[in-house]
């Protein structure tokens, strides 16, 4: 899923060094505090989330695109109110994908039309839910849907600012999962463009605002980034020139990556900011584009690197051969580092050692769950462990707990609980 190239060796010890600390007894700490004393005081498996880390995110981002772009963010990849309410504060919209995402989103502050509702499949009610809360915008993605809104709009008495959905055409530039000409249930084709912009003017209640272009996940290349985005000012204008109307917004995705394994590249922000003077130009010398806000709504990027999922060795076992860490985490809470969710050569996620402790060779940690899917780590380098010792996964706060099927054997989920300042607040209870 990520564009290998040549980096950081030791992707933990680089992470541990940029994002986390430890004591000087080699604990490993995340904002400052103790990750054994959180374990301690709200049990095990659970997940820590740093807000320190999270505004540094969202800055460095905002910074990186300014001139350019605004910065929203995309409430899938970690829906607590709480993670969402520490990006409201930065200044960022949401990109909601369910009426319970719009509630979630609406619950930490944002303003109903600082929400845009994207989604493949956005039922009738989800619908009603959000034009009755006022939101902010719709993307459409079929026709279908299309015709949905629209009752929606009717049944409410309102308007509804509506953006199109385009899954690009053969001839726009490769991104991380192969941008162009691929058959896919998001967006309206590039080929139907202008049928689907002629199909939004028919309808009265709904008002054509804009393009949304989002081009697949975890874009570890600025210059991939860059030529998606661009390629996105083309459909904008293209849209425009078809309905004669300036466009408002253009929204351009999400998909900026974070490294996961050992040998992913770090996203090039300076490279990244490098690459924007001439989509800037093209935004401004276009006076059907000049007017209109350009977003980005990542996911990943703002929240993947804050999170620490914690759990708690229950037994060492060695068979023949081969050392197991057998934990009471695994993939029922964070499917994606078992490898389970997008993967399809299973790599290791960053696994630490809480206590650093001697030597370092190769294990397996697995999870308490009764299928041999059920692996948080195949080969970490992890110290001699013991029952009771504690293993962080790193890069852990994006697409976790509610990207996993939590309901599989029947454990309670895990507590999440977010560090800002000298403290830490339980931000969904365990079992909740
Ligand atoms: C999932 C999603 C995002 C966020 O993707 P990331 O890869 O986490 O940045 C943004 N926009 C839409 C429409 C999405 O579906």
């Amino acid at each position: 899923m990520a564009e290998a190239t040549a980096a950081a060796p030791d992707l933990a010890s680089a992470l541990i060094a940029e994002n986390f600390s430890r004591d000087p007894a080699g604990l490993l700490q995340i904002g400052g505090l103790s990750l054994t004393a959180l374990a301690e005081r709200h049990g095990t498996p659970l997940f820590v989330y740093d807000a320190d880390l999270l505004r540094r995110a969202y800055r460095a981002l905002r910074a990186a695109v300014a001139g350019f772009a605004e910065v929203d963010y995309s409430v899938k990849a970690n829906p607590n109110p709480a993670v969402i309410r520490v990006f409201h504060e930065e200044g960022a919209g949401a990109e909601i994908a369910s009426g319970a995402e719009f509630d979630a989103a609406v619950r930490a502050g944002v303003p109903p039309q600082r929400i845009l509702f994207a989604g493949p499949g956005k039922s009738a009610a989800d619908l009603d839910r959000v034009i009755g809360g006022g939101i902010g915008e719709i993307h459409l993605e079929n026709r279908e849907e299309l015709l949905r809104v629209a009752t929606a709009a009717e049944r409410h008495g309102t308007t509804v600012r509506v953006a199109l959905r385009i899954n690009p055409g053969a001839t726009a530039q490769g991104g991380a999962m192969r941008m162009g000409g691929k058959p896919s249930p998001f967006g309206f084709d590039e080929e139907e463009l202008s049928e689907a912009v002629a199909a939004v003017e028919g309808q009265p209640r709904l008002h054509l605002v804009g393009l949304h272009l989002f081009a697949g996940t975890q874009g570890l290349k600025a210059e991939t980034l860059i030529g998606q985005w661009a390629y996105g000012l083309a459909l904008a204008a293209q849209i425009a020139r078809q309905t004669g109307r300036p466009l408002e917004t253009i929204d351009l995705g999400g998909g900026l990556g974070i490294p996961y394994f050992s040998g992913d590249a770090t996203l090039d922000l300076d490279a990244l900011r490098a690459g924007l003077p001439p989509l800037v130009e093209t935004v401004r010398n276009d006076p059907r584009l000049a007017g209109a806000r350009v977003v980005l709504e990542p996911g990943r990027y703002l929240a993947g690197p804050a999170g620490i999922y914690l759990a708690r060795v229950l037994a060492v076992k060695h068979s023949r051969g081969s050392r197991f860490v057998i934990t009471d985490g695994g993939m029922h809470h964070h499917l994606a580092a078992s490898g389970n969710l997008g993967q399809i050569v299973k790599r290791d996620f960053p696994v630490v050692a809480v206590r650093q402790g001697e030597g370092a060779s190769p294990c397996t940690v697995s999870g308490p769950l009764c299928t041999p899917l059920d692996v948080l780590a195949r080969a970490a380098p992890l110290p001699e462990l013991a029952e009771g010792d504690l293993v962080a996964v790193l890069q852990s706060g994006a697409y976790g707990l509610t990207a996993s099927p939590t309901g599989f054997l029947s454990h309670p989920t895990p507590a999440e609980v977010l560090v800002d300042g000298d403290g830490a607040v339980v931000i969904r209870a365990r079992g909740a």
